[in-house]
């Protein structure tokens, strides 16, 4: 990441290099943050879903070996949703101390 100082005080470039304040840099890269996290979080909910459904699709074909691998993957899938929800849920600290 660049960073200067310029007449208005010190400035930021994100990574495709618009300008920010450092204020607006600091509002920025952490919603950015919260908002992949959340992201993550959908989609792993929804992929753990998914691979419930093709455990069932597998079971009703009678294909056991089917079945173990959609559930073994829904539970390694629902394991690492577990951790990015106590990511989310760890908030963050105020560096103010208040
Ligand atoms: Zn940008």
């Amino acid at each position: 990441m660049r960073n200067g100082e310029g007449e208005n005080g010190s400035w930021f470039q994100c990574s495709v290099g618009h300008e920010f304040s450092a204020a607006d840099m600091d509002v920025r890269t952490t919603n950015m943050v919260d908002a992949a996290l959340a992201t993550a979080l959908r989609v792993l909910d929804e992929r753990a879903a998914l691979c419930a459904d093709f455990a069932g699709m597998a079971a009703g074909d009678h294909d056991g070996g089917r079945q173990t691998y959609w559930q073994e993957l829904q539970f390694e899938i629902e394991m690492k949703a577990k951790v990015v929800a106590g990511l989310i849920n760890r908030g963050w600290p105020d560096p103010s101390g208040k």
